[in-house]
């Protein structure tokens, strides 16, 4: 049961937001890890904090009209939710996906206000995207679309306003031909306006292996807190996109062996550990199924078309995929099986039963807007190395990913301790994350 000030508000935000459950899933948590700082602080409400931050301070909704190779007109929807900015421009990605509307966006710009803040970094909340779908789309095909959708979006971003960056579909690709597009609409080289450029104009080294690796070592820090490492211990990894790839990769560099990688059509064990090589051939350079990786790896894995990669025993757990992939039966199974703990690579991948199942069994948790803060902090850096027009070594940058997780870790974990829930890493993340965005409303006054 909620407080009956915060229900009132909670009531409110749900009213006019009908339709869309996956902002009212993301809006629910938040309130209910608030709970704690209400009794504390009812000020917080009572000035209208909450109402505010549930409401985002812009929403943009446009058509994105494109021509297929086949000459057919095809007609998508782009979005930017400008949410929040009191701690800095709005910043947040682009996802590029069917399921893509505007409760998927909204939640995700939701957590981003949050998982920006945790950050420690001077960057607001936001999160936008499209329900164009770049598989099976010839190269040409996705940079006309690309170049609609930025006909569109330019007028709304800059390195001071809004700061978008790639997520699920969105990589160095596209990122390529909505900033080439950028560039030639406002006539200037705004390096800042846009994160995750290529390397080679404006982009940092660490910013594509960062979500990933800040994941691996988010769960790290988790094991640290229970006397264990990952070494030696088996990990089980869902997708096989960007996060996933590099989460593997950081689970291997800390001696731990990451065993199963996943896509829309099943997932693959392989019990030496994925061949990160093999895998980021077939779902980087080829755009390929996940069953190749076991074709192509004579015998030593298997792929698996039923079921779900959460009935694979392991200790440590790094959901990599989507929101709601890890549902209450997928939870107990890990739990039966053992794991020990579960951090959080993707956007709000588990179901809030599942977390409470994570949760009552005593599972170190580590919610994704704590846990995969590592792409959007890099995103950061890459924006200070822009505004320094200077570019960063490898060893430098992720250095500072590595503080920057420890940093969210140990904040998590110590207000957690300070509102009573030790070791509830949600509680900890969502107040840690709110209070300061909530401080510096405050001292705006009401805008
Ligand atoms: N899409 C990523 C996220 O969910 C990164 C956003 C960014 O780099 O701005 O946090």
């Amino acid at each position: 049961m909620l407080d009956p000030a915060l229900q009132k508000t909670l009531d409110a935000v749900l009213a006019r937001n009908p339709g869309e459950p996956e902002f009212h899933q993301a809006a629910r948590e938040v309130f209910d890890s608030l709970a704690v700082v209400q009794e504390r602080h009812p000020e917080y409400n009572d000035l209208g904090i909450l109402a505010r931050l549930c409401e985002p301070e812009r929403q943009i909704i446009f058509r994105v009209p494109w021509v297929d190779d086949r000459g057919q007109v095809q007609v998508n929807r782009g979005f930017r939710v400008e949410y929040n900015s009191a701690l800095g421009p709005y910043k947040g990605g682009l996802r590029f996906h069917r399921s893509v509307n505007l409760s998927i966006v909204k939640f995700l710009g939701f957590e981003q206000i949050f998982k920006n803040s945790l950050t420690g970094l001077p960057i607001g909340g936001g999160k936008g995207g499209s329900d164009f779908d770049p598989h099976g789309k010839s190269d040409g095909e996705v940079m006309r679309f690309c170049q609609s959708f930025m006909s569109e979006l330019y007028r709304h971003i800059g390195e001071y306003r809004d700061v978008p960056a790639g997520d699920i579909g969105v990589g160095a690709r596209e990122i390529g031909y909505l900033f080439g597009q950028y560039k030639r609409l406002s006539n200037q080289y705004e390096a800042g306006v846009l994160t995750g450029k290529g390397l080679d104009w404006g982009g940092s080294l660490v910013r594509t292996e960062a979500t990933g690796y800040g994941a691996a070592i988010f769960a790290e820090e988790m094991l640290k807190v229970r006397d264990t490492s990952f070494d030696g211990r088996r990990a089980v990894v869902s997708g096989s996109g960007n996060v996933a790839i590099y989460a593997i990769q950081k689970i291997q560099q800390l001696g731990g062996i990451a065993i199963t990688a996943s896509d829309s059509s099943g997932y693959v064990v392989d019990e030496d550990g994925i061949d990160l090589e093999l895998l980021k051939q077939i779902k980087e350079v080829e755009r390929g199924r996940i069953a190749e990786y076991a074709e192509r790896r004579g015998g030593r894995a298997r792929f698996v078309s039923e079921g779900s990669v959460w009935d694979v025993p392991a200790d440590v757990a790094l959901p990599c995929a989507t929101q709601n992939e890890l549902h209450a039966r997928d939870a107990k199974k890990l739990v039966e099986n053992g794991v020990i703990a579960v951090s959080e690579g993707a956007n709000m991948p588990s179901t809030p039963e599942a977390v409470e199942i994570f949760q009552a069994a005593g599972v170190a948790f580590g919610p994704g807007k704590a846990a995969n803060a590592g792409g959007v902090a890099t995103s950061a850096l890459e924006m200070q190395q822009n505004a320094a027009r200077d570019a960063w070594s490898f060893e430098y940058t992720e250095g500072r990913l590595t503080e920057i997780m420890r940093g969210i870790h140990q904040n998590a974990l110590e207000t957690a301790d300070e509102f009573g829930r030790p070791g509830n890493y949600v509680i900890g993340a969502n107040v840690a994350g709110f209070r300061k965005v909530a401080d510096a409303m405050i001292a705006f006054g009401v805008i």
